[in-house]
């Protein structure tokens, strides 16, 4: 999302001691140039070029690296988004609230909303939690209050 117009990339993936591959780059300006997350299936849509395997490995392995977090769509599809802040490899903290759009399908991370703490019942001890909303985003909240008026 809201990254310095200068991040670069390659650094990236130096950072992550990850070959600079030109499908992984290309893989990451997309999902940092869109502030939504993205389906494998956005993805074999615009580079047609790179076979599903190989996309579904380099989703896999920025996963693993703490660099992209997998978020579930009403259908069940996995869509991935950028991860912010102390995400590490194999460590995500994305507790952030996702929004998915009814509508335009569109899946929002919304950092600033995080999961309250929330006091398990004894024996309980979950591993991860989800903060879940789904309607419509502002864009077409704003396109339905056009078509009603
Ligand atoms: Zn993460
Ligand atoms: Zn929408
Ligand atoms: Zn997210």
């Amino acid at each position: 999302m809201a990254q310095t117009k200068n991040f670069r990339f390659e650094e990236l993936l130096d950072k992550h001691h990850l070959k600079k591959t030109g499908a992984r780059l290309r893989v990451l300006s997309m999902m940092y140039s869109k502030n939504t997350a993205t389906s494998q299936p956005d993805l074999e849509s615009v580079m047609s070029d790179i076979d599903r395997v190989t996309l579904y490995r380099i989703l896999n392995v920025f996963e693993e690296k703490g660099i992209i977090h997998k978020v579930f769509d009403l259908n069940g599809t996995a869509n991935y988004a950028v991860c912010h802040a102390d995400c590490g490899e194999n460590h995500h903290h994305d507790e952030h609230l996702h929004f998915n759009c009814t509508n335009c399908k569109n899946v929002y991370c919304l950092d600033d909303l995080h999961m309250p703490r929330l006091n398990l019942p004894e024996g309980f001890k979950a591993d991860s939690f989800t903060l879940y909303a789904s309607g419509l985003c502002p864009k077409c909240s704003k396109k339905s209050a056009a078509t009603i008026n």
